[in-house]
């Protein structure tokens, strides 16, 4: 992480969180179907994954969100698929342009604090 954790947060809930069709207001979450949040819960390899990632091609950015989140997320199936990528029910592939632009943005700003 280039910049602190709640500064990736805060990026997070401004950009994604608060156009993401499953918040219910002031920063609560209704994902829909029962599923837990992706963001909340992989944000240390999400910010990990996409820090790793220099390309302007978005395909560079799946690849290594499927390597290193859906590897681990409990809704893979163990055949690479994912039902809720399926039915755009995971918040993270959902939004995953603005989840890299906010995780960018403050590995960007927490750069420019190291010079
Ligand atoms: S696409 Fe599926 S496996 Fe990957 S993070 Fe989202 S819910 Fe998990």
């Amino acid at each position: 992480m280039k910049a602190p954790r709640e500064a990736y947060v805060k990026a997070l809930q401004e950009k994604v969180s608060a156009v993401c069709i499953d918040q219910a207001g002031e920063g609560v979450c209704r994902p829909g179907g029962g599923f837990t949040c992706r963001l909340q819960a992989f944000l240390d390899q999400i910010v990990e994954a996409i820090e790793g990632v220099e390309s302007e091609r978005i395909e560079d950015y799946v690849e290594a969100v499927r390597d290193k989140i859906c590897s681990i997320c409990e809704y893979r199936e163990p055949d690479g698929s994912c039902p809720l990528r399926d039915t755009a029910d995971c918040d993270l592939d959902r939004y995953l342009a603005l989840v890299i632009e906010a995780v960018e943005e403050v590995a960007a700003s927490g750069s420019a604090l190291d010079m």
